[in-house]
């Protein structure tokens, strides 16, 4: 059996970047998924680059989220380069909605940290928002816009970096389980899936919601649990929206052809990813409150998938601590999409450098 260099378990955004960049070092990679590539979260994910709209206190992954989205515009040239994909990368902004007094009061705070962290961050009325987006409610007090965040398309990225990866020879095999990391005397030596034996120096574990398992061969303490999140999908002949609306937790993001994904719901531990009734109905009174135009817009269909949170609500990305070749990189939660370029070369750099010949 052919041995490689590095064995990523995986294949969403996470798995698919770290591939990319890692092949792109001159390494031997595997992608292993257990579905298909962009199967998990990363197929569910609304594909918003809200640094600023998703962060309302400063904490370090800020900073990570800030260089992670001025690395998208060379992500979407090289996808497109190397494999004729167009992630669907628009940097038109995003809207803060206030919906009420209280909301208004505490984005103008976020807006005053955020500029001293050295954004861009404007002020506007209702108004003044509805001169640039005609079609959002007479009701909202008032909007922030962020003009550096913007969105992509996620199942379009993934998919994009695993195929940027195999042009860069990384082999991609899906419908292929990881059951076991095999370790002897303290070193990695390949992992053992449901097609046999896969002899390799390193193994990276990027299994989202379902890393549990792994990581407990990582770390006793490490786990990583589902947070289920339901979203939908309308369609409009007409324009309705330049740029993503976004209230907390909640946003409408304007898509290719007339697409509007609107989401999502929030519902930590559960595995099961079928869509409810009573989701639905939340998700359409909340957006035709804010867009009411909405109303006359088409169905296209809706859908379900699982953020990975870690236990203890910070990402793992790092190497074992004895055990030789053994790294994780999971529990990217509601921003994964948004940390992925930054991710992917974050543990590519931390896996080449320890690296043993
Ligand atoms: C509804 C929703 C909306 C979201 N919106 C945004 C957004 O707007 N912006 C943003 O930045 N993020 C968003 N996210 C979060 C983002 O989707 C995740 O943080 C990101 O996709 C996580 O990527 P991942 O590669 O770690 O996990 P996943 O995409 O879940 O990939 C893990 C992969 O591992 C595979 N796997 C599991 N076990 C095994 C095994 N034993 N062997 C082989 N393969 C295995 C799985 O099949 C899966 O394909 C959203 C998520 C959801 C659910």
């Amino acid at each position: 059996m052919k041995s490689y260099d590095s064995i990523i378990i995986g294949g969403g955004v996470i798995g698919s970047t770290i591939a990319h960049c890692l092949a792109e070092q001159g390494l031997h990679v595997a992608i292993l998924e257990k579905n298909e590539i962009a199967s998990g979260a990363s197929h569910a994910a609304a594909g918003l680059l809200g640094v600023q709209a998703e962060w309302d206190e400063y904490d370090p992954l800020y900073d990570m989220a800030r260089k992670s989205r001025a690395l998208f515009p060379k992500v979407a040239e090289k996808i497109r380069e190397k494999t004729g994909i167009d992630i669907g990368y628009e940097a038109k902004g995003i809207y803060r909605i206030a919906h009420t007094e209280e909301e208004w009061q505490r984005i103008k705070e976020i807006r005053t940290w955020q500029i001293a962290a050295g954004e861009e961050a404007v002020l506007l009325s209702s108004e003044e928002v509805r001169k640039v987006e005609p079609n959002v409610s007479s009701e909202i007090v008032g909007a922030v816009y962020y003009p550096t965040d913007g969105h992509v398309l996620a199942p379009a990225l993934t998919k994009g970096q695993a195929l940027a990866a195999a042009a860069s020879s990384a082999e991609i095999f899906e419908y292929t389980t990881v059951l076991q990391i095999v370790v002897k005397d303290e070193k990695v030596t390949g992992v053992q899936t449901t097609e046999g034996f896969f002899p390799c120096k390193q193994v990276c574990i990027t299994t989202g919601a379902w890393s549990t398992p792994f990581l407990k061969q990582f770390n006793k303490n490490y786990g990583t649990y589902p947070v289920k999140g339901e979203v939908i999908s309308l369609k409009s002949n007409r324009p309705l929206l330049k740029a993503p609306l976004f209230l907390k937790r909640f946003y409408i993001a304007p898509k290719r052809y007339g697409k509007y994904v609107i989401g999502a719901t929030m519902e930590p531990h559960s595995f099961q990813e079928q869509v409810k009734a009573s989701s639905v109905a939340d998700i359409l009174q909340r957006a035709f409150s804010i867009l009411p135009a909405l109303q006359d817009a088409t169905w296209d269909r809706t859908w379900a998938g699982l953020r990975p949170e870690s236990n203890e609500g910070r990402p793992y990305m790092e190497a074992h601590p004895t055990i030789q070749g053994l790294f994780v990189s999971t529990g990217h939660y509601r921003n994964g999409i948004l940390l992925s370029p930054f991710v992917g070369e974050y543990m590519a750099n931390k896996m080449v450098g320890n690296y043993v010949y």
